[in-house]
């Protein structure tokens, strides 16, 4: 059984207990870069967000599958190209490589799925099809528009009344404000100089909204349990998502709805058109470490205003060096004779806690503020008594957690943790054997074998090795 976990749904505006729909397996949609530009720590701050979700319902003991799109066309992917009289495909394709590199600097765990919109065409002109069947549609000028007056509960993640809302005046570009709620296009129709697919709908392209529609039904299914994105994403993008997918299957679209709130400087958003951007690579140049980078970017619970400082910057470089000193210090000094000064108990309170901030819509500032805590005891013990072996292993396993979860142990000590944890586990399982409870210790050597740990039971004991 997996742990119970707490989110708040921007649906209900309520937080609630998760229940993926199928027991344990969590399926969720991640609204992706544009791949016009380099992203922005904004958007990583989403992405690390997005990073840190899935790393958590995987310790919790969920199996993930998670869709990222790309969005590889739209009006600015199109003004990019044209700018730069390449094809959509040569432009896109430099900033998909640059959006891999920047994760894997940060060390985001790679989704399941990475669409691209323009490899979805077929499945964005069905989706069309299907509102155009069920009366939600209406074509003008060759483009085909959602008559929003068709579909009663628009305004129901944003939160706006729909009698209030001008029918029949339209919309064409991708993003608008919420003083502009109008009939949204779908597919827009070809224009001289644009990229255009020629399908039933006419020739033409289709609109940003309806990609995360077709791609998250075609990969996840007509209803799935979550969706990211950050606050600007509610209105319009994820409104017009859900009017286009429950327009057209009559179900409901995703369950859970979840939003990071902004990375601001100096009280403003974080944006290109705003021109007070930093890329990753602007702060990888200056000498940061991205390991201090990811710190900052998951220190602050995600429902909250990130305000990004070199200040705040340098705190999070001297927290990942402190988690780094302790750690090599602990592994260095000889265990202490007999119980030492740190009870085992100081460990479990601390997983307790640190499991009960995540669980807690990932409150990941209780969740490092634990970590700390147990920091300053682990050093006072080395400080007064020493710790004794095992409560040593059981420190390093639990710091295997905290880097599994939210990624911030220097790597050099990330091994000797991994370690740990895996003879922790393997204690696990000996201790299930003895009690003949065969099917727990099952599980557990199932979970070892996942992270490729192959055990061998000998007259003398379990040994185990890494495969390959
Ligand atoms: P885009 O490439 O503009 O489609 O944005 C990719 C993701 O980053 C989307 O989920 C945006 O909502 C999110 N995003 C954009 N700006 C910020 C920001 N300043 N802080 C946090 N997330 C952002
Ligand atoms: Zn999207």
């Amino acid at each position: 059984m997996p742990r119970e976990i707490r989110f708040f749904n921007t649906l209900s505006r309520r937080v609630e207990l998760f229940h993926p729909a199928e027991p344990g397996h969590v399926r969720m949609y991640t609204c992706g870069p544009t791949v016009y530009n380099f992203v922005h720590i904004g958007n990583l701050r989403t992405f690390l967000f997005e990073d840190v979700l899935r790393r958590t319902l995987a310790a919790f003991g969920y199996r993930v599958t998670q869709v990222m799109n790309l969005t590889d066309i739209d009006d600015k992917t199109i003004k990019g190209a044209a700018a730069e009289g390449v094809t959509l495909r040569e432009f896109t394709d430099r900033y998909v490589e640059a959006f891999f590199a920047d994760i894997d600097a940060l060390g985001i765990q790679r989704a399941e799925h990475y669409p691209r919109a323009t490899d979805f065409i077929p499945q964005q002109v069905a989706l069309v099809q299907r509102l155009t069947a069920r009366g939600h549609t209406y074509v003008q000028d060759g483009s085909t528009y959602f008559r929003i007056a068709t579909f009663p509960d628009y305004g129901k993640l944003s939160g706006f009344d729909l009698d209030e809302v001008k029918a029949g005046a339209r919309v064409d570009a991708d993003e608008y404000e919420k003083e502009d709620v109008r009939d949204f296009v779908l597919w827009k129709a070809a224009k001289p100089g644009e990229p255009a697919w020629a399908t039933a709908l006419g020739s033409g392209r289709p609109g940003w909204h309806l990609e995360c529609s077709a791609m998250g039904m075609a990969l996840l299914g007509e209803s799935f349990d979550i969706h990211t994105g950050a606050v600007d994403n509610i209105f319009p993008h994820h409104e017009n998502e859900i009017a286009q997918s429950e327009g057209a299957t009559g179900k409901p679209f995703v369950r859970t709805w979840l939003h990071a709130e902004h990375l601001v400087v100096e009280g403003q958003k974080m944006a290109k058109s705003a021109g007070n951007f930093f890329t990753l690579r602007d702060l990888l140049e200056k000498g940061y470490d991205p390991l201090a980078i990811r710190y900052l970017l998951v220190s602050v619970p995600y429902r909250q205003k990130l305000n990004f400082t070199f200040d705040g910057l340098h705190a999070a470089a001297a927290g990942v060096e402190r988690i780094g000193n302790t750690l090599r210090r602990l592994a260095h000094t000889p265990p202490a004779d007999g119980e030492g000064s740190l009870p085992a108990r100081a460990v479990d309170e601390f997983l307790a806690e640190f499991d009960g901030g995540l669980a807690d819509d990932l409150n990941t500032a209780r969740a490092l503020a634990a970590v700390h805590t147990l920091l300053t005891k682990v050093n006072q013990a080395l400080d007064a008594g020493g710790i004794a072996d095992g409560v040593r292993r059981r420190v390093e396993a639990a710091f295997a957690r905290v880097d599994g979860v939210l990624g911030i142990v220097p790597k050099a000590v990330a091994a000797g943790t991994a370690d740990a944890e895996v003879e922790e586990l393997i204690g696990e399982r000996n201790a299930a054997r003895k009690v003949r409870d065969f099917a727990r210790a099952d599980a557990i050597r199932g979970e070892l074998t996942a992270r490729g740990i192959v055990l061998e039971d000998t007259p003398h004991g379990t040994v185990w090795h890494r495969a390959g």
